[in-house]
């Protein structure tokens, strides 16, 4: 409905005199004029209100307390307004600078490095050779490549003096050190052949990843100098290694007792060589290269078993490519194995690779079959999976193309592997399996690694392969994580 028309009828049918038409457009012709005069003062005075109050804004935004200095108040308004205009440009650089150092500086690492010994307290000693001088060096080569590489050092001791041990834990403790690192000397009355580095640390307090650093320190150290390996030690009961309250290890880098390793640690090129195995230690510590560890043909039920026992003890995540079939069986450690946190991926619902592979389509089959038992077993719908034998076998020449197109297609990714235990085999040893876990890694950023929870020799070696690889994170696979294909 429309409403009440306004208009008259001598507007619409323009019955006016002329003169009256005269006035009429004279008058609209001045209110006009006064109209916009009106608004550009207002406008003019809004602009320079918000000026000014927009320069205030941002000098506190920018921290600064001080206000514009008075000659700069009295310039024309347009030098004003340029000022702003870089004012907020330095502000907007300055928020821009702000973003990325943030995350860059998430954290420095204090390093807290410990000389052992000093000043009236020589430590060990033999044909002149004193502990605490090769303690100092070492660690005086330590924090140089540590400072080099952008950590904060702090050192209980930087010349020849004597601290009590309770005096550098109470600074290291107090000082917010992430990590502390002693460095000592050994020597031993039970013969001059005795040789080789030992580290040490607590665990009983594994709250406090001292046994991941002690392990890297060793590693690397060993690996720098080529010294003879002796044991790392987890019932330290030393002073440092007790009261500290971060993670912290003892290196005792070899016997002054022997002769030959005497002389080795006088120079200063071994002892360089010492130091940059701590430092790549510390390194790894800090920053870990990425490993997925992978169990395929699950679960079992001792097996799996004692596989996740160990994970769980260590707090590490992995992912399971379960079978169908098994986990149809074994439904409780398929339920374990989604509780405690671990990813899984499906391998296949029947390990034959005859009938797996004999199309695209018994390929789907076997595998919908296989995410549908996974799904109604533990509630979990996942899309990662590993082909049998991986993506490129001796059974899918003809179709393993069209398999990966048709499964890319619907949604699901695959990941093979870049390192191996090659535990698939029959009887296999355990400490071959070590072995080529450790060798197939080598070197690797990061490591997508096959073995079998199903298989018992991978069970009983898992342990020592963690142990044998702490420069490594371990972390489950995620539909994030880019896959590795052959
Ligand atoms: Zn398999």
């Amino acid at each position: 409905m429309y409403g009440e028309t306004t208009f008259t009828w001598e507007y619409v049918c323009g019955y006016e005199t002329r003169e009256q038409r005269k006035r009429r457009v004279f008058r609209r012709l001045y209110m006009l004029t006064i109209a916009l005069c009106l608004s550009c003062l207002v406008a003019a005075i809004i602009v320079r209100l918000t000026a000014m109050g927009g320069l205030k804004a941002l000098t506190d935004m920018m921290g600064e307390t001080e206000t514009i200095p008075s000659e700069e108040t009295t310039k024309p308004v347009y030098v004003v307004e340029e000022q702003i205009f870089a004012a907020a440009q330095a502000a907007a650089a300055k928020t821009q600078e702000i973003v990325p150092a943030v995350v860059e500086t998430e954290h420095i690492p204090i390093i807290y490095l410990d000389p052992g010994h000093g000043g009236t307290d020589e430590g060990c000693a033999r044909n002149g050779v004193r502990e605490k001088d090769i303690n100092l060096a070492i660690a005086l080569l330590v924090r140089e490549r540590l400072i080099e590489q952008g950590y904060e050092v702090i050192m209980s001791r930087d010349t020849d003096t004597y601290i009590a041990k309770e005096e550098r834990v109470k600074e290291a403790n107090e000082s917010g050190a992430d990590i502390y690192i002693s460095i000592h000397q050994n020597a031993t009355d039970e013969g001059t052949a005795v040789s080789g580095m030992e580290v040490w640390y607590e665990e009983d307090n594994s709250g406090r990843d001292s046994k991941r650093l002690a392990q890297l320190i060793r590693q690397q150290t060993l690996k720098s100098t080529g010294a003879a390996e002796r044991e790392l030690r987890g019932d330290a009961d030393f002073h440092v290694t007790r009261n500290t309250s971060m993670p912290a290890c003892l290196i005792e880098t070899g016997f002054l007792s022997n002769a030959a390793e005497r002389k080795m640690l006088s120079l200063s090129e071994y002892q360089q060589k010492i130091a940059d195995g701590i430092v790549q230690g510390i390194s790894y510590y800090f920053h870990p290269k990425t490993m997925y560890l992978t169990f395929d043909d699950g679960p079992s039920e001792e097996n799996t078993q004692r596989v996740l026992d160990i994970l769980r003890d260590r707090n590490i995540k992995a992912t399971f490519f379960l079978v169908g079939e098994n986990v149809r069986q074994h439904p409780e450690m398929a339920r374990r194995i989604v509780a405690e946190g671990h990813t899984i991926g499906i391998h296949c619902n029947n390990h034959d690779y005859e009938t797996l592979y004999q199309s695209v389509d018994s390929y789907v089959e076997d595998f919908e079959k296989a995410r549908q038992t996974v799904y109604e077993v533990t509630g979990v719908e996942t899309n990662l999976f590993r082909f049998p034998g991986g993506s490129v076998n001796a059974y899918n020449k003809k179709v393993g193309q069209a398999i990966i197109e048709e499964m890319t297609d619907r949604g699901y990714i695959y990941y093979d592997w870049n390192a191996s235990l090659e535990d698939a085999v029959k009887n296999p040893d355990p400490e071959k399996l070590i072995a080529n876990g450790v060798e197939t890694t080598f070197g690797r950023k990061k490591v997508i690694l096959l073995a079998h929870d199903v298989v018992y020799s991978t069970g009983i070696c898992l342990e020592e392969l963690l142990d044998s690889l702490p420069e490594y994170e371990m972390k489950p696979l995620s539909e994030e994580v880019t896959p590795i294909q052959f």
